[in-house]
């Protein structure tokens, strides 16, 4: 679907913006994933993730990577490494006009049990309480169901990119998103849709699976 300008109808501008975010996974979802890399040569956002971005933050999300780094805990490369693919996609979403504002990172494996590893919210509320940004007026964007649980556990609304990348569809309670899309952009254009009111929090009743753009 081409990514086109949204109305004024559909730029629901009725609450505060400053404060919200949109907390988003990299690999997979941001970037084309390619484990353990670190090469910022290999670095290629997904499609449509420039504009995808830049309607977000047209109305008033701020961007955030919240990302699962176990290469660190592997020895792959260590946490400098990073800064360099950081370096990177901050180049690549440069002509969309858009920057990350923060990028946040668990270093650990799964086995070392911590608080940060995705579905785990540890990153999304470090990243919320150091940058000021209100969790319930914010989006998590993944493309497993892990992200997915990591919004909600924070208190996020959360959109599912079904591009492939989850395989096991374990469902709970905690891993049903708000929307499912099959892109950053459906994903996007449905964000910025979707009217903000106190009904719709997490776990309210009225916080079901909508599906958008879904093959
Ligand atoms: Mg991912
Ligand atoms: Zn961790």
């Amino acid at each position: 679907m081409a990514m086109t300008a949204p109305t004024a109808n559909e730029l629901k501008l009725d609450e505060p913006a400053g404060e919200r975010a949109v907390f988003i996974d990299k690999d997979g979802t941001l970037i084309d994933d390619v484990p353990y890399n670190v090469d910022p040569l290999l670095v290629s956002l997904t499609l449509g993730a420039g504009p995808a971005l830049a309607l977000l933050n047209a109305v008033g999300f701020r961007l955030v990577v919240v990302s699962n780094q176990p290469g660190i805990a592997y020895g792959r490369f260590g946490p400098s490494a990073l800064g360099n693919v950081e370096e990177r996609i901050q180049e690549l979403l440069a002509p969309y006009g858009v920057a990350i504002e923060g990028f946040y990172y668990c270093p650990h494996a799964r086995f070392e049990g911590c608080g940060c590893r995705k579905p785990s919210p540890g990153l999304i509320r470090a990243a919320a309480l150091e940058r000021g940004i209100d969790v319930a007026a914010s989006w998590l964007v993944g493309d497993i169901l892990d992200d997915v649980e990591a919004g909600r556990r924070a208190g996020c609304r959360t959109a599912l990119i079904a591009n492939g990348n989850e395989t096991e569809w374990f469902f709970s309670d905690l891993r049903m998103p708000t929307i499912v899309a099959d892109s950053l952009s459906r994903a996007a254009r449905a964000i910025v849709s979707t009217r903000h009111t106190a009904a719709d929090t997490p776990g309210s009743r009225r916080h079901a699976g909508a599906l958008v753009g879904r093959r």
